[in-house]
């Protein structure tokens, strides 16, 4: 499925807002590639996508449509590893007084 990448960054922004600074704007820098892997050609312009690698899932992306292509179920698991991420980072009240009482 095709997710613009500007739709992808607002959805992240709703889970985790920390995520990235507001002031990055709504795009995603490349985190890492993957190497020597035949780039895949666009299924809707057929220019060739550039590997990319979003939470935790390879992706694939095309910059001139600005979409991030993934496999059928990469999206939601993109947006849960955030949710989790996100719970990771800032741990509920209830945790944080169960920490303090165990600490
Ligand atoms: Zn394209």
């Amino acid at each position: 499925m095709f997710v613009a990448v500007g739709d992808l960054v607002d959805e992240l922004l709703v889970i985790a807002p920390d995520l990235m600074p507001r002031s990055s704007g709504r795009t995603l820098k490349t985190l890492a590639r993957r190497t020597a892997l035949p780039l895949l050609a666009c299924p809707r312009c057929a220019a060739p996508m550039e590997p990319v690698f979003v939470g935790g899932i390879d992706a694939d992306r095309c910059y001139h449509d600005d979409h991030v292509w993934f496999d059928a179920s990469e999206h939601a698991v993109v947006l849960d590893r955030a949710r989790e991420q996100y719970a990771a980072r800032n741990p509920t009240l209830f945790a944080r007084l169960w920490n303090a009482l165990l600490g």
